[in-house]
């Protein structure tokens, strides 16, 4: 067979991850095939962006991934990098949430779906009402949502107002940087839309859920996730040196690949004279010829290559909001913070978030120790949303609505911020019917893959099966055209 071409535009994680898969599947079946990959930044990676600096390790985008969804632990084992796994700390994986400028505890079980009733009970993130109102949850009665509703309205019927508004929409900010009333429940939250249709209601599917869990375990059945000494067995996990140690390895698998960085592509087209291929145009007017695509990049820059060749395609993508993000990280001497700083973080209620800059902040030295020297605290703030102000002002800002919370005293031994504007894609309600029309258009085009966190799931995770699922889309079109 002649040698065939991919081009992968973006080199992010879903852009490696795509790269590195089609390399796999050329390699496997042994099938000549060249790959390159365009990246508009010097540096790769995209939004994982790892700073290595006088012994901190700092994350300027995503610092974890979870492992509820295989894929990044997956592609870890598959690389090599099991050993350079790093789980949370297992002393350190209380949550707090700031509520009305105090920090409380996060009742134990939300990010599993198995919140500790006793922690319940006890909150002071809830009145006694909201308290009796999210036990009264288990006698609602079955419900059908219809095709999609807002996060708010979904939880707020199963768990109250106070349940919804203090405790779910910080953890749903934190992820996903946006507001619980405007999120789709079915496409943000799929497990428990699934809960829900298929159970009497979620406190049902929840304590059906953990008693079924309470079973197995003496059995020896899934006892395996009960071993804090395993780091897959952490809810989140990240590697020694950073997520950047990811795309560094990732590159170095793709050595045989054309990896161009600094490089812009800035028109794409049907090549006019095979009418097969794609003519990639490059900022510098370079012409590049590709017989399959995979546009691994953020919706908004998709949506303007895709233009030229398919308007409707590119006007979905277009479609699809996005929030901005900052992260500040700190570095102290441990003595400048009189906080015990014991558990991974806390998260800004969004009745306090009206007079703040902050969206949550990770006690990054106590959740991944190894991030900094012995003796130093390091911090991250999260805010999340755009200001004209410069990186020394928000840093300022920032630390000044840090201090009190966490008694800091003194001024920062090293500060980074780090903006990413519109980078948080929103599935707002309605976006499972945009994925099904963006879905039906690229049917059209067997050659031509999107990769990335804007379809079916932000996280790191969602990326690398977003990459590995379009690597093999355009692969099975490279074998048809022989
Ligand atoms: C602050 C922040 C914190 C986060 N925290 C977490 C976390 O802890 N855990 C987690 O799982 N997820 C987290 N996420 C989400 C996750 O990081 C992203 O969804 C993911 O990294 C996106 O990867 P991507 O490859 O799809 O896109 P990107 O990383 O955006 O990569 C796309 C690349 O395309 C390039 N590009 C754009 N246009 C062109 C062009 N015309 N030609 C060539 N190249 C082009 C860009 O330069 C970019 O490098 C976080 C995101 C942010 C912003």
């Amino acid at each position: 067979m002649a040698e065939r071409h991919a081009v992968v535009i973006g080199g992010g994680i879903s852009g490696l991850s795509a790269a590195y898969h089609l390399r796999q599947l050329a390699k496997a079946s042994n099938l000549p095939l060249r790959i390159t990959v365009v990246e508009r930044e010097k540096w790769w990676g995209g939004k994982i962006r790892t700073v290595r600096e006088g012994g901190f390790v700092v994350e300027g985008g995503p610092d974890a991934f979870v492992t509820v969804k295989p894929w990044a632990l997956e592609l870890c084992r598959e690389l090599g990098l099991e050993h350079r796994l790093l789980p949370t700390n297992p002393k350190a994986r209380r949550v707090f949430i700031l509520w009305r400028n105090r920090l409380r505890l996060l009742p134990h079980g939300f990010l599993t779906f198995s919140p500790d009733p006793k922690g319940l009970l006890m909150t002071d993130l809830l009145s006694l009402q909201g308290k009796l109102r999210v036990m009264w949850g288990i006698l609602l009665p079955q419900r059908q949502w219809g095709d999609d509703v807002s996060i708010g309205a979904f939880l707020r019927y199963y768990m109250g107002a106070e349940m919804s508004e203090r405790i779910i929409a910080p953890l749903i900010a934190g992820v996903y940087g946006g507001s619980i009333d405007n999120l789709s429940a079915r496409m943000t939250l799929p497990t428990l839309w699934h809960l829900a249709h298929q159970y009497r209601n979620l406190a049902w599917a929840s304590l059906l859920r953990q008693g079924v869990r309470r079973w197995l375990r003496p059995l020896g059945i899934g006892a395996s996730d009960r071993n804090p000494d395993r780091p897959h067995n952490s809810f989140f996990l990240t590697l020694q040196g950073g997520l950047g140690e990811l795309v560094e390895t990732l590159l170095a698998h793709l050595k045989d690949a054309t990896l161009l960085s600094g490089r812009t592509v800035v028109r794409v087209e049907v090549d006019a004279v095979d009418g097969q291929r794609y003519a990639l145009t490059l900022d510098d007017g370079e012409r590049v010829f590709a017989d399959a695509l995979v546009f691994a990049l953020p919706a908004a820059d998709a949506a303007q290559l895709l233009r030229s060749l398919d308007n409707a395609l590119a006007s979905e993508l277009a479609g699809i909001p996005h929030n901005h993000a900052i992260t500040v990280s700190f570095a102290f001497d441990r003595s400048q913070v009189r906080h015990p700083l014991n558990g991974s973080g806390f998260l800004v209620a969004p009745e306090d978030q009206r007079e703040r800059l902050l969206l949550a902040c990770t006690w990054t030295s106590s959740k991944f120790p190894p991030r900094a020297p012995q003796g130093k605290a390091m911090l991250r703030a999260f805010v999340n949303r755009w200001t004209p102000m410069s990186e020394r002002e928000i840093a300022e800002a920032v630390l000044e609505e840090l201090r009190p919370l966490l008694g800091i005293v003194g001024e920062p031994e090293r500060v980074w911020v780090f903006r990413w504007a519109s980078s948080m894609p929103q599935y707002v309600v309605g976006h499972a019917q945009r994925v099904r029309r963006i879905r039906e258009r690229l049917s059209r085009w067997a050659s031509l893959a999107l990769a990335g966190n804007y379809l079916t799931g932000i996280g790191i995770p969602d990326c690398i099966r977003s990459g590995r699922e379009a690597a093999q889309k355009v692969w099975q079109s490279l074998i048809r055209q022989r």
